[in-house]
């Protein structure tokens, strides 16, 4: 049996040790919040002391991550383009590019969430996933040289 599953959960800031609090969406991102009733944990030093928050499930309220300050936040958005441009390009299936990054992670699949890695996971997953794109853009580039065929990458720039 797992442990409760209905929030909010109690969660202490990494980055100063303070209690997190449970708050609309709106308590950070203002009036303009897309969706007012989502729900984030924020450092009870926000803002004056600390920036770091996290996103809360919208059923559970169980946090969606671990809490993130600003450099965070910005590098785990960065990988998860990195890495969707790895399947959204067709390179591999959505979940064949999560089973593959985990694998060059070395992590479990189960622990494949962007939304718990460390800046050093961030900068790792970035610098994978760009090695391959670029890796299978030259490949593609050869592909459409020898047989003069039109590939995904070169098609939107029209007929040769
Ligand atoms: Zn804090």
């Amino acid at each position: 049996m797992k442990r409760k599953k209905h929030g909010p959960a109690d969660i202490w800031c990494p980055y100063c040790g303070r209690k997190a609090e449970l708050r609309s969406a709106s308590y950070v991102y203002g009036e303009k919040s897309i969706k007012p009733e989502r729900h984030l944990y924020v450092c009870s030093g926000y803002p004056a002391y600390c920036d770091a928050y996290v996103g809360a499930h919208e059923h559970n309220l169980m946090p969606l991550g671990t809490m993130a300050d600003g450099e965070l936040r910005h590098l785990r958005i960065e990988a998860h383009y990195a890495l969707d441009a790895v399947w959204k390009r067709g390179y591999m299936t959505r979940k064949g590019a999560y089973v593959w990054l985990a694998n060059k992670m070395n992590l479990r699949e189960k622990d494949m969430h962007i939304g718990l890695f460390s800046y050093y996971c961030c900068q790792e997953s970035i610098r994978i996933c760009r090695e391959l794109l670029v890796e299978r853009e030259k490949k593609g580039g050869d592909y459409c040289r020898k047989t003069e065929h039109r590939t995904r990458h070169c098609a939107p720039a029209g007929i040769r």
